[in-house]
């Protein structure tokens, strides 16, 4: 029989990979809830409609990068392609929307049919946060800062560099997409076809073409800093304070606009040149009226995404692989004693191991073979006199350590 593979764009995570991704997320988890983010888990599968009537009809992820089927019972279901949306209907779902702010993070695996390259699959992974019911520029300013101390701590903020925008509100929005569109179209003709077609159906989109072409006609287009409403210049003015108090270095781009339709006022990337095509390893943004597309009340958020691959590549270096205490049994009754030895120092915090056969010389290759520091020997001789060899797999060095101690002697 054939053997199986995975499906195109999706790869197993398995030694080192598994590892990594753990770190990743573990050192994420941990950093987030210093900062007052609490874990929030939501389904995998969606109702189709949490996605197309929020993350708009122009946007790469909805118009040609979901998994949506039907479901036996003939609903339309969607394998989440991020998950502001599937927090922001929790947040709903849950009748969290009268106890605000809610600040939340969250960890899980994303899908979007999309052509797999190095650093983009069909499942892919995301660590987010998002902080739910707060229109203060603090909010926007705390959820970059939590992200790039979280960078930080896995040792890749030095690599990366902070972009932020303004994409300002509504009015300023209106005002600077009539002069960029009237930009725009006195290049028309030598714009890509898609930039072309997102001229037309949402012009502010060109600025994030990743075309050469396009790249050098909108590095002259008009920037919106001149059509901020008062409102929203101050908004734009009290993030940037903000991040300089947090001590966040940043750079503005008035060129980041995000893929997704739903943002307003603040737009930010964490870009690096270490990833080739695939610069961008955290971006996120204010999104204003996501909740209220959920069917809730008016509920200004703001949160970002960070893929999880892209962070697991720029580790400088892999977590290193676990390294077991081997205990080596010599006969039928040590292998007994050795099963309740195992315990004990597995619940003392020691990763234990034992071959499941094997005489001493066969249990001795293995344990090097797992990495094992240390080897606990239990021949008749020890069994008899209540005791252990503890043995230094690296130098060599043995010594007789009592039953009743081992626990002690290894923990730690
Ligand atoms: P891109 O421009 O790279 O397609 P995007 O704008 O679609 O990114 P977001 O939806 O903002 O990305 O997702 C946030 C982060 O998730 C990205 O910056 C990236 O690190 C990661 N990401 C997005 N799509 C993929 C993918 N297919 N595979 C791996 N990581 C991804
Ligand atoms: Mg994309």
């Amino acid at each position: 029989m054939t053997a199986l593979q995975p499906v195109r764009g999706m790869r197993d995570l398995i030694g080192e990979d598994a590892r990594r991704h753990r770190h990743v997320i573990e050192t994420a988890r941990r950093v987030a809830d210093l900062w007052g983010f609490d874990a929030w888990e939501t389904p995998v599968l969606e109702d189709t409609r949490v996605f197309s009537r929020t993350l708009g009809d122009t946007s790469d992820v909805v118009t040609k990068e979901m998994y949506s089927f039907e479901d036996r019972g003939g609903d339309s279901v969607t394998l989440r392609p991020e998950n502001t949306a599937g927090v922001c209907r929790a947040l709903v779902s849950n009748g969290l929307t009268q106890s605000l702010p809610q600040k939340v993070f969250y960890a899980g695996p994303m899908f979007r049919y999309e052509r797999p390259q190095k650093g983009r699959y069909r499942q892919f992974h995301q660590i987010g946060i998002e902080t739910l019911g707060a229109a203060e520029p603090l909010a926007d300013a705390e959820v970059i800062a939590c992200g790039f101390e979280i960078l930080t701590a896995l040792g890749v903020a030095e690599g990366t560099v902070l972009e932020v925008n303004t994409l300002g509100d509504a009015e300023s929005r209106a005002a600077y997409r009539a002069a960029l569109v009237s930009f725009l179209r006195q290049h028309e003709a030598s714009l890509s076809e898609e930039s072309r077609e997102r001229l037309a159906r949402n012009p502010l989109r060109v600025l994030d073409s990743k075309d050469a072409k396009d790249r050098a006609i909108v590095a002259d287009a008009p920037d919106i800093f001149a059509h901020l409403t008062d409102a929203a210049r101050a908004h734009w003015e009290g993030v940037l304070a903000a991040l300089d108090a947090f001590g966040v270095p940043h750079r503005v781009n008035p060129r980041i606009v995000r893929g997704l339709d739903y943002y307003s006022h603040t737009a930010f990337e964490f870009v690096t040149d270490r990833l080739g095509a695939q610069g961008t390893v955290m971006a996120g943004g204010r999104y204003d009226g996501l909740v209220e597309e959920m069917g809730g009340p008016p509920t200004p958020s703001v949160g970002w995404a960070a893929g999880i691959e892209r962070l697991a590549m720029l580790l400088a270096e892999a977590p290193p692989a676990p390294s077991p205490v081997a205990v080596i049994p010599v006969g039928e009754a040590a292998e007994k004693v050795a099963l309740s030895v195992m315990t004990t120092l597995r619940r003392a915090g020691v990763r234990a191991e034992m071959a499941f056969r094997g005489n001493l010389k066969r249990r001795m290759e293995r344990a090097n073979k797992t990495g094992a520091r240390t080897a606990v020997i239990l021949g008749e001789a020890e069994l008899a006199a209540g005791t252990a060899q503890v043995k230094d797999l690296r130098s060599g060095a043995q010594e007789a350590v009592p039953l009743e101690a081992l626990a002690a002697r290894l923990g730690g």
